[in-house]
């Protein structure tokens, strides 16, 4: 449930006249007019403005989507790898959402040593022969060059990337689809996926809600689905009872509020990463905490935009894990926070930018 919240600033009222400023106690008063959504400051603070126009290390990016519509937009977004330093680039691709995987491929042929390949799981029969033969279909595409499986994802109602037919409302620790990921597993193909919304997406949509701006555009509504714990409980049974298959938790596991609770989760289990598609603006409004959480999970990260093929947006997480600037605003990202970087040491970067990576799509097979 969506609603519409009219959120005025809460900051004390000042206005300047002629000469001199004074408390502006009139009832005209800008700070009670302004709504968040529309607050736009422009940072005045005479501070470091860093443009990382290339990322310091080769990048390969572990979580982007099916993006590019022809072949003229696949060749363009490899000029803006090129530009940026990114290698290769993972496509994570639902056929049972867009096109089919056979289709996908071909699409991509032309500039395959670019993109890297995912599937989903057919869940159109949920039957036990029916599971016996998406097996059988995450082999093909296997065979094909898929080498992981996903996104998927489970807000709260099961996998909402896969859904079609009997699939519909499937858990990731659901008994009926354990062959499956033991086949991935078998496969050496991670599995990617999307475990709830960041939390303040279930706070309630009042003046407390840090995360308002975003929040109101995303809030779930878990009146008839799981709700957030729940949902990192259902991501936890399934990485303990696959010690065998590797679980990428995408965009942090929506977990970049609570570093101490997330690193128990990767100490507990070793076939556990992270990727941090998606979630700067909510990583980087805490620096300190965040930078502490990478360098000490630094073999467990993953890099991911999920985010389009545009230079600016691959520019923009740069400038947040390699500069050490302070107080900026990327309103792009949907929130009203000012962002901080995270100054990372070189051995951290370029393992999240490329090593991690790295290690699981080649040393794992
Ligand atoms: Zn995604």
């Amino acid at each position: 449930m969506k609603k519409h919240v009219l959120f005025l600033l809460a900051a004390a009222a000042f206005t300047f006249s002629a000469c001199g400023s004074h408390e502006n106690t009139t009832e005209t008063s800008s700070a009670d007019k302004i709504l968040l959504k529309d607050f736009s400051p422009v940072v005045v603070n005479n501070i470091p403005v860093t443009k990382v126009e290339r990322a310091k290390f080769d990048i390969i990016d572990m979580h982007a989507h099916d993006y590019a519509s022809n072949l003229e937009e696949i060749e363009q977004w490899t000029k803006v790898m090129d530009q940026v330093g990114v290698l290769n680039t993972a496509v994570m691709h639902c056929s049972w959402i867009g096109r089919p995987f056979e289709e996908y491929v071909e699409a991509y042929a032309p500039f395959k040593d670019r993109f890297r390949f995912w599937c989903c799981f057919d869940y159109t029969d949920m039957s036990e022969e029916g599971i016996q033969k998406a097996c059988e279909t995450l082999e093909r595409y296997h065979e094909m060059g898929a080498i992981g499986v996903g996104e998927l994802g489970d807000k709260g109602e099961g996998d909402t990337y896969a859904r079609p037919g009997d699939g519909k409302g499937i858990h990731i620790d659901d008994p009926r689809i354990k062959p499956l990921i033991e086949k991935a597993g078998e496969l050496k193909m991670p599995i990617s996926i999307h475990i709830a919304e960041p939390y303040w997406m279930y706070l309630p949509m009042d003046e407390t809600n840090d995360g308002l701006v975003n929040a109101v555009t995303w809030h779930v509504d878990t009146t008839n689905c799981l709700g957030y714990n729940q949902l990192v409980q259902t991501f936890e049974n399934a990485i303990r009872d696959n010690p065998n298959t590797i679980f990428i938790a995408c965009h942090y596991l929506n977990m970049s509020h609570d570093w101490p609770r997330l690193g128990a989760l990767l100490d507990k289990y070793p076939n556990m990463y992270v990727d941090i598609a998606a979630r700067v603006a909510e990583s980087a409004h805490t620096p300190r905490a965040t930078r502490e959480f990478l360098i000490k999970y630094q073999d467990r990260v993953l890099f991911g935009t999920d985010n389009g093929m545009e230079a600016s947006m691959y520019q923009t997480i740069f400038r947040v894990l390699e500069s050490n600037d302070e107080h900026f605003y990327a309103p792009e990202l949907g929130y009203h926070w000012a962002l901080s970087g995270f100054n990372l040491p070189d051995e951290v970067l370029k393992k999240i930018y490329h090593d991690n990576a790295e290690r699981i799509l080649t040393e794992y097979k």
